[in-house]
């Protein structure tokens, strides 16, 4: 689960971390009442959106002169300007698509004068199983250029979370960041602090970019993206609280409210399956057939008749969906009863495209026999290969 720059700002200054002050808007008077509460001269409005990359974000409805998602702001006038422009617009940005995203909200914080920027990012690193600490002296740039043009100037410092954090991780990354005296100081301090927000919060990324020195010499967290473990969401109920599904796939909400793992794709094939290794393989062998696949769906194991629903409902209202896979391996669940499911979900929805089923697994004949006695246009399929040749064929034909 993603969380917008101000709310990850305020779960970050709940552990001593420092942050320029600032206030959400939701209107353009807000945003300038917020703005009348911090010291000025200098203020930023920045667009909240979950996606970075604002700053050089366009919006397209305002022409292509127009200005970012975030902005420098002289007065109270100009904080009011720059919120009546970005309100309600979409901006488009590197990581949001070209469709782009609403703005609905703002944040409006107390412009700092930046002598340096830095990057500092704490991830799980999946293949030492330890977290990784990414820093680099080239802060409030694209990282993915950085590694990609200069890989030297990114240092990956790795905390065993068994043993914690260590002073030595402090130093190594203050060192990476070429800080001295004081400067150097406050860099360890907050290395530890953000590690102890990533564990305590169970978050799965947490990236600061820019973290600044500002010309007064102290560091400054400038931006922050965070996100956060879902497994681990019941035990961080303030956390979860923060969670805006305006921001999310409408799709996606309604397949987690199903307990249905749900990622929309670009292809025209819908698909259905149990189990995240199979639903993967069963993208492959789609595209290996010549065809792309509509979504990723996992029904998960225990997929009872509302869920297989459920799951087909959400399939079927993405429009480009032209036919649907389902690929079930009856384990736990006996094939009949998904055969059961399937039948009734398909009269349900009114099924209007081709359905291909590959059954396997407990019960598997009895299974094929309820949907070959269904009524309905259901086509079975022997194997995994089979399945995909049958469905990219009935979608041809359906053409
Ligand atoms: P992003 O574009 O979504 O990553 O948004 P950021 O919050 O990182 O802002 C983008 C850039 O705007 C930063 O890298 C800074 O250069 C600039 N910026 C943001 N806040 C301030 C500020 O308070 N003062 C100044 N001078 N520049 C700022
Ligand atoms: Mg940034």
């Amino acid at each position: 689960m993603n969380i917008h720059e101000y709310q990850g700002k305020e779960l970050l200054a709940k552990y001593g971390i420092a942050i320029p002050a600032g206030h959400a808007a939701l209107t353009v008077e807000e945003a300038v009442a917020g703005a009348r509460q911090l010291p000025g001269p200098l203020y930023v409005v920045k667009a909240q959106i979950h996606a970075g990359g604002r700053g050089k974000g366009k919006f397209t409805e305002l022409g292509p002169d127009a200005k970012g998602g975030v902005r420098l702001a002289k007065s109270l006038d100009d904080v009011e300007a720059a919120a009546r422009e970005m309100l309600g617009n979409t901006l488009v940005t590197i990581q949001t698509g070209d469709a782009g995203k609403q703005v609905n909200r703002l944040y409006v914080t107390d412009g700092v004068d930046i002598a340096r920027e830095y990057y500092l990012a704490l991830l799980v690193d999946r293949s030492s199983g330890q977290v990784a600490m990414v820093v680099s002296t080239e802060g409030g740039m694209d990282i993915e250029d950085v590694a990609h043009n200069t890989p030297e100037k990114i240092t990956t410092i790795t905390i065993d979370p068994a043993q914690g954090f260590m002073p030595h991780h402090g130093r190594a990354a203050a060192f990476a960041l070429n800080l001295s005296g004081d400067l150097n100081k406050q860099c360890q301090k907050l290395a530890k602090q953000l590690y102890t927000a990533f564990m305590d919060l169970d978050m799965e990324m947490l990236e600061i970019n820019p973290l600044v020195e500002t010309d007064d010499g102290k560091l400054l967290v400038l931006d922050t993206k965070m996100s956060f473990d879902g497994n681990a969401l019941y035990r961080h109920k303030d956390v979860e609280a923060m969670r805006d599904e305006t921001e999310e796939d409408p799709a996606e909400v309604e397949a987690s409210e199903y307990d249905l793992a749900y990622i929309k794709l670009d292809g025209n094939i819908g698909c259905m399956v149990n189990g995240a290794g199979l639903a993967m393989a069963t993208m492959d062998i789609i595209k290996l057939n010549g065809a792309f696949p509509a979504n990723f769906l996992d029904v998960g194991g225990g997929a009872t008749k509302e869920k297989v629903t459920a799951a087909f409902k959400i399939i079927l209202k993405d429009p480009a969906v032209e036919g649907i896979l389902v690929n079930i391996f009856g384990g736990i669940m006996k094939c009949d009863i998904i055969a059961d499911g399937i039948v009734s979900a398909a009269k349900d929805v009114n099924l209007s495209v081709p359905l291909v089923v590959r059954l396997e697994g407990t019960n598997v004949q009895k299974g094929k026999d309820i949907l070959a006695n269904s009524g309905l246009p259901i086509v079975s399929a022997d194997d995994l290969g089979d399945a995909a040749k049958k469905i990219v064929a009935e979608v041809k034909k359906a053409a």
